[in-house]
């Protein structure tokens, strides 16, 4: 067969109607698209084994022969078994096939191959079932590095990996998309070179040469895309100025005495709105409990008391809830009209709310992201604060300013718990101002942190009477079983969430174990009324105890909680047991953070005890970069940009410094991309950030 890029998968052999089909689902349909299906992972089948020698550990490739013709014997309606001994000169191997007919055809006596399986060891005899095999004189799957494709149901990682196989000539001549002068200055590998070898790499070396390419030709696509971004943000010039206002005003509606951090980034946030050059590109960094809240309410005043509006965006409609009762308490003695916007108000108040902001009489609204999703109008929007959400970046901003057709670009203030590395940060938010909230309000006592086996079990029940009786409140926290991590950003209510464990969980509770104590529950299968309700019934102290799924992780502030109880700890990753135990110690009240397991992962306890031994939340989401990667936070495209398919944008922060500078240096010398060897630079990045289109206006 004639392979071109554009050859449908259709014409290749063994692809029927039905495999194109699913084959469509990974969105693959060409030979082209078979290219850049990268591998997700590899095994080295290099090493081929005799029978006796090979390694009783994981799969392993072993040369044999057929001793015997295939015994097929159907043991019952639906289980077929294929049988058959093979051999070399130090012994025998019994192989069994489940429900693989053709085995019986396929293997023949006398013959050579190589069989790629576990071997195992029953009784005396060296066994291996359901082997993967290819004729010794055939080699193609066995005696390589073998590339690991993620797949969908009806395709094989072996079917997969044959299609990239005959689609790989193709790859012959592949034009060079990156700039000469880029390639060689980094020493990266060619085009086509890189193609083969990520696929069907001929040694470790050549598979590290194809990769570092591969990797810095994706980032490097997203660094120009972003400077273009950037560029546009620019030329769109200034942000609305907010005149600076006596902070003292401000100051004197908290309930408290800020923190000398908390007026240090006030301040640097009022002067930012102050300046009529540009507008404001923040992001505050604080760690769970250090009051990032008083400084978007500072923001959201400044820009009222201006005449301007301002939209606060959080991560779920929980604490979108807290905000706005929050916020509207705080303010209303100023004047300042705060609103409430979430997808899953009624249409009429929906409606309701649009219509004031469009004419201007609301000053500070609260909101999930259905504030930009539904392309609300706004009468004088100055200034976007996104709290706990990391996805809000640069893409974002465009798309948003895009949408209001105004001439000036908001304001942005991002406020995160999770310390960000500083480069990753200054490429998702663009051209960006940190600061950070090094300090926390005083009085706070340090949360106590224990480890607990399922035997304290009685002990911790008494421990939440006791707290319940001394006027505290307490947080039980059960995991959503069978969590689909795609499903949902972390921060958000988990669509697959096992209601039933929960629930059930709850009424337990309260019928055997506290039956005199007033339990709430909270998870986000409810009715946002429902959610609503029990979120202010525990507020107020109505309810004592909250059995609560992790739809309290983020930003959820009920001083009056001094103990946190969490199910199956070990099921969480360090940064969201941190942001959880952040719920309690939020008052002047000794808190208690108290995390169950049944584990038995030495790992996973030593993960336990990090917790225990430190409330760092810098410290903690080192730890947790470090054993987990960087999937939990920037697995999840929480950021925005566009998917890559191979970078990983934590874990190649040094190619992504590298991809940065080549791409200043290429848009130095042609800003539009416009010299004819820079249009396939130009033509990537287009599609790159085809969500995107008008940044290249
Ligand atoms: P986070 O940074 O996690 O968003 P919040 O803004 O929710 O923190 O503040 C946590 C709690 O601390 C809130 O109850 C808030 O009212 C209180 N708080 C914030 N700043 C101070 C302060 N300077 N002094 C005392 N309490 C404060
Ligand atoms: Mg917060």
């Amino acid at each position: 067969m004639d392979v071109t890029r554009d050859t449908p998968l259709t014409d290749f052999p063994g692809v029927g109607e039905a495999r194109a089909k699913k084959l469509e689902k990974l969105g693959l349909t060409s030979a082209g698209d078979l290219l850049t299906w990268y591998p997700r992972d590899y095994e080295d089948r290099r090493r081929i084994y005799g029978i006796q020698e090979a390694p009783l550990e994981g799969r392993v490739c072993v040369a044999a022969m057929a001793a015997e013709h295939p015994r097929l014997s159907r043991i019952r309606k639906g289980l077929e078994l294929v049988q058959v001994r093979v051999v070399d000169n130090t012994g025998a191997l019994h192989l069994t096939f489940f429900n693989q007919s053709y085995v019986e055809r396929a293997i023949r006596a006398g013959e050579e191959y190589i069989f790629f399986g576990a071997v195992e060891v029953q009784g005396r005899r060296r066994t291996m079932v359901n082997p993967i095999f290819e004729r010794a004189d055939r080699q193609s799957f066995t005696g390589c590095i073998m590339p690991v494709y993620r797949l969908t149901a009806g395709i094989s990682n072996h079917l997969l990996a044959a299609l990239v196989r005959q689609a790989l000539p193709c790859a012959e001549g592949l034009p060079e998309t990156l700039p000469q002068h880029v390639r060689q200055a980094r020493r990266l590998a060619a085009a086509e070179f890189s193609v083969k070898n990520i696929h069907f790499p001929e040694d470790e070396e050549a598979l590290d040469l194809a990769r570092r390419r591969l990797v810095f030709e994706e980032l490097f696509y997203l660094a120009v895309g972003l400077s273009f971004l950037k560029d546009r943000r620019d030329r769109e010039g200034a942000g609305l100025p907010v005149p600076p206002q006596p902070a003292e005003e401000f100051l004197s509606l908290l309930p408290f005495t800020p923190t000398g951090a908390q007026r240090r980034v006030m301040d640097e946030v009022a002067a930012d709105m102050a300046d009529s050059r540009r507008p404001m590109n923040r992001l505050v960094q604080g760690d769970v409990g250090s009051g990032k809240t008083a400084v978007a309410a500072c923001a959201g005043w400044l820009c009222a008391k201006g005449g301007c509006q301002g939209a606060l965006m959080a991560p779920t409609e929980v604490l979108a809830g807290q905000h706005y009762k929050s916020l509207s308490a705080l303010l209303a003695s100023s004047g300042v009209r705060v609103g409430l916007l979430t997808g899953s108000m009624t249409a009429a108040e929906k409606k309701k709310t649009r219509a004031a902001l469009a004419a201007g009489e609301i000053d500070f609204v609260v909101g999930t992201h259905a504030l930009i999703s539904e392309g609300v109008a706004f009468h004088k929007l100055a200034l976007i604060v996104a709290d706990e959400q990391h996805r809000f970046g640069v893409a974002q901003r465009a798309a948003l300013a895009a949408k209001s057709g105004e001439e000036v670009t908001p304001h942005v203030l991002v406020m995160s718990a999770t310390p960000i590395p500083r480069t990753l940060a200054l490429m998702i938010y663009g051209d960006l101002d940190v600061s950070v909230i090094d300090q926390l309000p005083p009085g706070r006592t340090p949360i106590s942190t224990y480890v607990v086996r399922e035997d304290k079990r009685q002990r911790m029940y008494n421990f939440v009477r006791k707290q319940v009786a001394e006027g505290r409140q307490a947080y039980i926290i059960c995991p959503a079983v069978e969590e689909n991590p795609d499903a949902a950003l972390p921060g958000e209510e988990s669509p697959a969430l096992n209601l039933k464990a929960v629930k059930t969980y709850a009424e337990k509770l309260q019928r055997e174990v506290f039956p005199d104590l007033r339990l709430g529950i909270l998870h986000g299968k409810m009715k946002p009324r429902e959610k609503e309700t029990a979120m202010a019934a525990f507020a107020s102290g109505q309810t004592q105890v909250l059995v609560a799924t992790t739809v309290v992780e983020v930003g959820v502030d009920v001083p009056n909680a001094s103990l946190i109880i969490i199910e199956n700890a070990d099921r969480f990753g360090l940064s969201q047991l941190h942001q959880l135990r952040g719920r309690v110690g939020r008052g002047q009240h000794p808190s208690h953070c108290v995390l169950i397991t049944g584990t038995r992962s030495l790992e996973a306890m030593e993960r336990l005890h990090t917790l225990a031994s430190t409330t760092d939340g810098f410290k903690i989401s080192e730890e947790d970069l470090r054993v987990r990667g960087p999937g939990d936070f920037f697995g999840n495209r929480q950021h925005g940009l566009p998917q890559m398919k191979l970078a990983d944008l934590a874990g190649d922060m040094r190619l992504l410094s590298e991809a940065q500078e080549a791409a200043r240096e290429l848009l130095a010398e042609d800003p539009r991309l416009t010299a004819p060897e820079n249009r396939p630079v130009w033509e990537r990045v287009r599609r790159l950030f085809a969500d995107t289109p008008d940044i290249f206006n």
